[in-house]
């Protein structure tokens, strides 16, 4: 019986991972490093400093200071901001009002921290997106693909995992709500092979939300 959609932000509810992608390669571009695309889908769901402790260890052989972790942030959010503000998927709006009418919850669980899209949520899906039912990269200890994020929702709005549905985009999104137990639909929005989303644990692969809309009802 399905009872709540959790909904990943960027790349399901937002067309932002390329605004995100860019931002990510200019601010490491910026110290001199090579951040590329491809890689920043890979790592996707990741909180901010876990993504550049990541870079550190891999690419620079040591972890990187908080000073650094808070320097390429900023800057990271910088190039973020002055960017055209990202939209909403088309398709999406017309699945939480398809949700509502059913009954049926609909969270956003986002390893995003970035203030301008997590007070757009509410303002851009209004009476559909509830701050309170939002966890952000603020609620959690781990990000993605640690299952915490996945977990804390479910602990928040005391649906079980069976009762839940995930609609997620990145691998390690997918391997987070997995984690948690819940099942979970990719709808690959990016750059990176479906072959990757299946390897994560998807139970399914879709292009875009259209695809699996009159499944998830018939779960209702
Ligand atoms: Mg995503």
């Amino acid at each position: 019986m399905l009872k709540a959609i959790f909904f990943d932000m960027d790349g399901v509810i937002y067309d932002s991972m390329g605004h995100h992608s860019i931002a990510w390669n200019k601010a490491f571009a910026a110290l001199g490093h090579d951040f590329p695309l491809e890689q920043v889908y890979m790592n996707e769901g990741r909180t901010g400093s876990s993504t550049v402790q990541m870079f550190y260890k891999e690419k620079v052989g040591r972890l990187a200071t908080e000073e650094e972790i808070a320097n390429i942030y900023t800057q990271k959010s910088e190039f973020f901001e002055s960017m055209p503000i990202p939209v909403p998927f088309d398709e999406i709006k017309a699945l939480m009002e398809r949700l509502k009418n059913a009954q049926i919850a609909i969270w956003v669980v986002t390893g995003s921290a970035q203030e301008q899209l997590l007070d757009g949520l509410c303002s851009d899906f209004p009476g559909l997106v509830e701050k309170e039912k939002i966890v952000s990269a603020k609620d959690v200890k781990h990000g993605k693909p640690h299952p915490e994020p996945y977990l804390m929702a479910l602990r928040k709005s005391g649906f079980g995992a069976h009762e839940v549905v995930v609609l997620e985009n990145a691998p390690l999104g997918v391997e987070s709500a997995k984690a948690a137990g819940i099942y979970t639909i990719a709808i690959n929005t990016g750059i990176l092979a479906d072959e990757i989303l299946w390897r994560a644990g998807a139970d399914v692969v879709v292009r875009k939300v259209s695809e699996v809309e009159d499944m998830i009802f018939q779960l209702k």
